[in-house]
């Protein structure tokens, strides 16, 4: 046994990265996969982008900088939130970060004793859950709905507010359902935390996917919500607009200079600084005009793609699928497809210790893996709290049409292959 501490027993995982495992077994058995579990887009940064790097690389821009971030990119993210959100922002309140990533765990490890509570969304980004469970605090999900086209509404969240919510995590568009939040929506939540949460609540406003929304709906944040510039951490990310996963580039904006002290302590605390030439090449992505028409191509393409997923999606027997508002990604219910494959029945005759690690959407995703070759992700992968019996995957839409029409023909076909599912049931699934 390795020396561990006992606080790692709390800490989560992102099955986004652990699939990439059976994928690649997959792969060593000759199975060719079409990948619907990506999380990223499949576009490349853009040509103006990589070059504002490769000269800063070139011109010596490669030593430490200030922590926070530097200047000129904390500027252009200030203009940039206040031309989108309508808020007023100096550049003292924002930290550059590695990703989207470190702000999660920098606001749980932030605000919450052991004991406080934090409403966030389920199913939701996996990493929530993970940080929630390692900082002690007290779980508070907010079950998306399919019925409501997994939004939600301040009336959902007010049985979960109490004198304890220390933060309150949203996320929209969101990861993995593609709904979003409306401006009235948003409003009334603000006024229920007002009123409800505790005195000192912040809110998490995760906005990676600000600019995946469709049917010309416009981003709506809680930033801008009355009474909530002093109670919201909006984070953000380079690499989901700009096609920038691995550059790893990302931001808070703070509700007080104190606060982007405290997030600028970690970053002195972990990686000191993101990369400078990195740096300005995210300032490249925001401040150059071209960027623009580049990010709205590719949202028009995600819209069609969406489209012709969602319409393939619901053709298929048992399969029932909402229309998403934004993000790449679609979340059907799987429900009539786990009836005709006996995929419920298979689970229950699972043995209690197996069956608590899996579910029947999980049991159905490993089969369209291992057997038909397309790998989805199942709902227990986006938060296990009240995750048992949900029969959802998601798919993305992050493949161009030809690999989605290919993908989605294979999730068909396991769809209608009840003897394949038996036979794959009886000889143990690779990890039943
Ligand atoms: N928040 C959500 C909802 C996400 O889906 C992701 C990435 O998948 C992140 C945050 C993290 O973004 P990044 O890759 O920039 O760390």
């Amino acid at each position: 046994m390795a020396p561990l501490a006992r606080r790692l027993k709390n800490l989560g995982d992102e099955s986004a990265f652990k699939v990439n495992d059976d994928i690649r077994r997959c792969e060593e058995r000759g199975l060719e996969v079409i990948r619907l579990n990506l999380g990223e887009p499949d576009f490349d940064s853009a040509e103006n982008i990589n070059r504002a790097a490769i000269e800063e690389l070139r011109a010596g821009n490669a030593h430490y900088t200030d922590p926070q971030g530097v200047l000129p990119l904390r500027e252009s993210i200030a203009r940039d939130v206040e031309e989108k959100r309508g808020v007023a922002l100096s550049p003292e309140r924002i930290v550059v970060t590695s990703g989207g990533k470190p702000p999660i765990g920098y606001a749980l490890l932030t605000y919450l004793d052991p004991g406080d509570e934090v409403v966030y969304p389920s199913p939701g980004f996996p990493i929530y859950e993970s940080w929630i469970h390692f900082v002690q605090a007290v779980p508070a999900p907010v079950f998306l709905k399919e019925e409501k086209n997994f939004r939600f509404e301040a009336a959902d969240l007010e049985p979960l507010v109490t004198p304890r919510t220390k933060l309150v995590i949203l996320n929209s568009p969101s990861n993995p359902t593609g709904g979003v939040l409306t401006r009235a929506d948003l409003d009334a939540m603000a006024e229920l935390l007002l009123k409800k949460a505790h005195p000192d609540f912040r809110v998490l406003s995760d906005e990676v996917y600000e600019e995946i929304i469709f049917e010309g709906r416009k981003h709506q944040s809680i930033l801008s919500s009355p009474g909530m510039a002093g109670r919201t951490i909006l984070l953000n990310s380079f690499s989901k607009t700009f096609a920038m996963t691995g550059w790893r580039l990302g931001y808070a904006a703070l509700p007080t200079v104190e606060e982007a002290r405290v997030f600028r302590q970690w970053n002195i605390n972990t990686y000191s600084c993101t990369p400078p030439f990195i740096q300005m090449a995210g300032r490249a992505a925001l401040e150059n005009e071209e960027n623009k028409a580049i990010v709205a191509a590719m949202r028009r393409e995600f819209e069609q793609r969406r489209n012709a997923v969602v319409a393939a999606l619901n053709r298929i027997q048992g399969l029932a699928c909402a229309t998403p508002a934004g993000a790449f990604y679609a979340f059907p219910n799987i429900s009539g497809v786990c009836q005709n494959l006996g995929v419920s029945k298979a689970y229950d005759e699972l043995p209690p210790e197996i069956k608590a690690k899996t579910s029947p959407a999980t049991l159905f995703q490993l089969f369209a893996l291992y057997r038909h070759g397309v790998a989805t992700l199942d709902r227990r992968s986006f938060g296990l709290i009240g995750s048992e019996g949900q029969p959802y995957l998601r798919i993305s839409t992050a493949s161009n049409l030809d690999r989605l029409r290919e993908g989605l023909k294979r999730i068909e076909a396991a769809a209608r292959d009840a003897a394949g599912f038996e036979e794959f049931v009886a000889q143990g699934g690779p990890f039943l």
